[in-house]
């Protein structure tokens, strides 16, 4: 397979959709996507696809990710200084905003996954990308506060850690809801938020826990 042929078509089919930040998709340009599946499905990924990754967890869909770290830089206009994932998975999504962001955290609760989204990395060298394994819900505290939280798992509210970790001006990101919905949040001063709904999402759900 010549991956970046195939890739630059995948970043082609993003781009016409529309709306999407230029430097998110340089960055899925460069993030070989096929690296993160088991060999079976490695054909399959640079379609539009959700895929299994284990522990019946999946890598989200190129053009979800794609989605909302645009959503995250356009809100915060401009590249962002530390960033949080909530829900590494393989690792995917955080190798693409390690790309566009200065400095990343990534949170598991799934050790197995914690522990294939680190092999999955190594070879990508992302000395910005910090994995952490833990119980998202609770944020992480240790790298606070941050210019954005963004949830790759999907929770009726958000939970309270999340915007006291963020920095006055930053933003959330997060599947919420039933129907979910992508819900952006803007943290403003005295307390007080502002959030508007970006689109209708269908991520696996929020667990509190370790495994
Ligand atoms: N970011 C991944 C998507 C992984 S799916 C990608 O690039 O495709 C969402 C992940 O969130 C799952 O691995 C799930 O285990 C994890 N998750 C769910 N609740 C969590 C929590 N409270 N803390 C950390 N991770 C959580």
């Amino acid at each position: 397979m010549d991956s970046q042929a195939v890739r630059s078509a995948m970043v082609e089919r993003l781009r016409a959709l529309g709306g999407m930040d230029s430097a998110v998709l340089e960055s899925m340009q460069r993030v070989p996507r096929h690296l993160f599946l088991e060999p079976g499905l490695a054909a399959q990924a640079y379609l539009d696809n959700a895929l299994p990754i284990g522990h019946g967890q999946t890598i989200s869909k190129p053009s979800v990710v794609a989605r909302a770290a645009s959503v995250l830089l356009q809100a915060l206009g401009g590249r962002p200084a530390r960033v949080l994932e909530i829900g590494t998975g393989c690792g995917y999504q955080a190798a693409v905003l390690a790309g566009v962001a200065d400095e990343v955290y990534s949170i598991e609760r799934i050790r197995a996954l914690h522990e294939l989204a680190r092999r999955n990395l190594r070879a990508l060298r992302l000395p910005n990308l910090r994995l952490l394994l833990g119980d998202g819900m609770l944020g992480a505290p240790g790298g606070a506060p941050f210019d954005a939280v963004i949830s790759a798992a999907a929770g009726e509210q958000a939970p309270p850690a999340w915007l006291e970790q963020l920095r006055p001006g930053g933003v959330l990101l997060a599947p919420l809801g039933q129907p979910q919905r992508l819900t952006a949040m803007r943290k403003l001063g005295g307390g007080r938020v502002e959030s508007w709904s970006v689109e209708d999402a269908r991520f696996v759900p929020l667990k509190s826990g370790v495994l």
